[in-house]
């Protein structure tokens, strides 16, 4: 297996190569030691938090009594040194000192008491991170794109920032529709899994090569777990916005009570997603 080579470095194109069984014999020969098997069981991956109707940003309850977890917004995962010594502080003085991150780039400071819970978030707030955000946000994910990334074929962070003020201007969710915006096929940001997956790719506009993406809809994990399918190819970015928004108010319009993005796009095939995505109405 050729592991200088630097677009293969992914744990995929190894396990394309190697079987299971080489990759942990390798794994373990490097730790030194066995790796515990488990027998797999579908039922115990089935994580409770996957069926909240949330994630995990805001102040809930503990199971302890009188604790509670406060989940922080961090849009697209930015968190500056300065800030970080602070969140960890903050943890210290008034939680467990633990932080845990959340798969939607945000973080968690568990077992604060519920004398503390005010001064936390107001210390929060003090750094810049809020303590709540619209449905929208909380399921906005970005790879590190093109700032630092040489694969990416787009600004996927700057991108899904103003894809967040356009949306949240026109759109309010009473459920979280996840966004995924990822700069290349690699997917660091997990397009295929999102509600909606943007795949970074180039597009043309008058001739011209701009950052575009191709979107994806109806991706999921846990007990939805789907591939997301393909519905729109290489749309530039200028008219992205406009089009999510269509998208997100075809699904308003036409859902059944209650019903998620991904179950609503599940039940149509891409033509019927297309004609109603594209509808002005
Ligand atoms: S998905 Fe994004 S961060 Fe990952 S390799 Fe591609 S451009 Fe880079």
């Amino acid at each position: 297996m050729e592991i200088a080579h630097r677009k293969k470095a992914r744990l995929k194109h190894l396990l394309e190569t190697w079987t299971l069984e080489q990759y942990l014999e390798a794994t373990e020969k490097l730790l030194g030691y066995q790796l515990q098997r488990a027998p797999f069981d579908p039922a115990a991956m089935q994580n409770p938090s996957q069926s909240l109707p949330h994630t995990h940003v805001g102040v809930y309850p503990q199971k302890q009594k009188g604790l509670n977890y406060v989940g922080v917004a961090v849009p697209v995962g930015h968190i500056s040194p300065k800030q970080m010594i602070r969140v960890a502080e903050i943890a210290d003085l008034y939680g467990s000192g633990e932080i845990r991150l959340t798969v939607w780039q945000n973080f968690v400071i568990p077992n604060v008491p519920d004398h503390f819970v005010e001064t936390v978030k107001k210390a929060l707030r003090k750094i810049g991170f809020a303590t709540q955000q619209s449905n929208l946000r909380s399921g906005l994910i970005a790879c590190t794109g093109n700032a630092y990334c040489k694969f990416a074929q787009a600004d996927t962070k700057g991108h899904a920032l103003q894809l967040a003020v356009w949306l949240d201007k026109r759109i309010q969710l009473d459920q979280p529709v996840n966004i995924h915006v990822t700069g290349c096929p690699n997917s660091c940001a997990q397009h295929y899994m999102g509600d909606i997956g943007l795949l970074g790719t180039r597009a043309k506009v008058g001739g011209e090569s701009v950052d575009g993406y191709h979107v994806f809809v109806g991706g999921g994990f846990g007990a939805n777990q789907a591939v997301g399918r393909q519905v729109f190819n290489a749309i530039d970015f200028e008219s992205l916005p406009p089009l999510l928004e269509k998208m997100l108010r075809g699904y308003l319009r036409h859902r059944t009570d209650g019903e998620t993005f991904q179950a609503f796009t599940a039940r149509h095939d891409l033509n019927m997603l297309q004609a109603i995505f594209s509808n002005e109405e």
